[in-house]
Parts: structure tokens; C-alpha cells; sequence
């Protein structure tokens, strides 16, 4: 059977968990079992390149110091400056957040009614204010196994990887607005199973 013939309505689940938890490996294990994927990091990378709108705007407000020789952003130019500034963390994310918004609107759009269930992997969803899901799942996965994990296979320096890291609080606050906790602290195979439990419980809700 197809995944259109399984899901009677389109259902919209939201993915979460902290930096290095899981996120992008348990979307792609639901893409690959039969989910279409709005992934916010990729909706940011592609609106910040030469010429879009989220490009024009941060090189409207910082001008050409945050652009490499061949004119394209450098990421760590602009991190230098809003990583030690509040108030230029909060220009970027004003820029940002509003027309991220409006392509994941566009896309939920553009998916609505195709039947297949679509997962939006957008790291703060919580703290975004996405409560017209069908149900949010949450990846967990200890802070120290986090901070172990990205400086292993993500070539993160470790005091990076510590002051990125989500500490427990905001961790148990996460699990708390779980319907579906995904527990990534095992290996890539019991990861597996996880996906397979969540691909379940997602099929459970449009029963
Ligand atoms: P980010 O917050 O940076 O977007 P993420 O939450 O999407 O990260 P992933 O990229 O899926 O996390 O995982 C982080 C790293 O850990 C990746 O290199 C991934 O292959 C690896 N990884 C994920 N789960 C496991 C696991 N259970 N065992 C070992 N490695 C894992």
C-alpha cells in the first residue's frame, strides 16, 4: 500500500531536539519511510544565497564585510558579529524568522491535502509558537553524549560544541511538550527502531 493510500488526511508533525540530538538523521529515516520534509535549516541556507531575499537584507544591514571573495555569505563573518551583540542577534533573527516563516507557510501549502504526512524539522518549534500541528515529536538525547557526538563527526571544537549545547532545563521543558519522545541515546541501529516506533505512532493518528 502507498503512503497516499495510508494517510487519509495530511498530517503535520513537528520535529525538534537540541543541537546535535538526532534531528536530521530521524527526518531523513521518516523521509525514507514514506514522509514528505519541511526542513528549516535548508529553507535558511537557500534564502541566504547571492540574490535572496534573506541575502539581500543582511548584506543591506552589514554590508559587504560578511561576503566572501566570490560574494556569497561567510557564515563565521556573520557570526563573529551577532554571536557577541544581542542586538544584532535580534536584527538577524528579524530577518530571518519572518521569511522562514512565510516559505514553511507556502510549502505546508503546497503539501496540504497530498495525503503523505509531513514532518517540519525546525529546531525551535517550540519557542516558535507552532501549535496548529497534528502533533510534535522530540528527539532527546543527553547533553554530554551531544557535545561528544558533534565534536566526533561534526568537527565542532568542544567549548563550541558546550556553549551551543541545551542544558537539562531546557531539555526536560522540550520533553514536556512531546507527544512523542524519539530516544537517540542508544546506537545508529536502535536509532533505527526509534524511527520505526515513530513512523507507527504517526500512522496511529490517522487511523
Ligand atoms: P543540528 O542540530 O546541528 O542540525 P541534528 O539534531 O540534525 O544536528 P544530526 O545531524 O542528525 O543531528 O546528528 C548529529 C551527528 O550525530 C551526525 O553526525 C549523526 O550522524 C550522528 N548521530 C546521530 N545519531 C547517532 C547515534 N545514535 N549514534 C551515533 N551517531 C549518531
Amino acid at each position: 500500500m502507498s503512503a497516499k493510500e495510508l494517510f487519509q488526511e495530511t498530517l503535520e508533525i513537528g520535529l525538534t531536539g537540541g543541537i546535535g540530538s538526532g534531528k536530521s538523521t530521524v527526518s531523513a529515516g521518516l523521509v525514507e519511510r514514506g514522509a514528505v520534509l519541511i526542513d528549516a535549516d535548508a529553507i535558511v541556507r537557500e534564502l541566504q544565497q547571492p540574490g535572496k531575499p534573506v541575502f539581500e537584507k543582511m548584506v543591506e544591514r552589514w554590508g559587504e564585510k560578511i561576503l566572501s571573495e566570490e560574494g556569497e555569505l561567510n557564515r563565521q563573518a556573520v557570526a563573529d558579529i551577532v554571536f557577541k551583540d544581542s542586538e544584532e542577534l535580534l536584527a538577524l533573527n528579524e530577518i530571518v524568522h519572518p521569511l522562514v516563516r512565510e516559505e514553511i507557510a507556502r510549502l505546508r501549502d503546497t503539501y496540504a491535502g497530498g495525503g503523505v504526512p509531513i514532518i517540519l524539522d525546525i529546531p525551535l518549534l517550540i519557542e516558535s509558537g507552532y501549535e496548529d500541528l497534528d502533533g510534535i515529536i522530540v528527539v532527546d538525547l543527553i547533553p554530554k553524549e551531544a557535545i561528544r557526538r558533534l565534536v566526533a563527526y561534526r568537527g565542532f571544537a568542544e567549548d563550541d560544541a558546550k556553549n551551543r549545547i541545551s542544558n537539562q532545563v531546557e531539555r526536560e521543558e522540550r520533553i514536556k511538550k512531546a507527544d512523542f519522545v524519539v530516544d537517540n541515546n542508544g546506537d545508529l541501529n536502535s536509532l533505527n527502531e526509534e524511527i520505526d516506533r515513530a513512523w507507527n505512532w504517526i500512522e496511529s493518528l490517522s487511523a
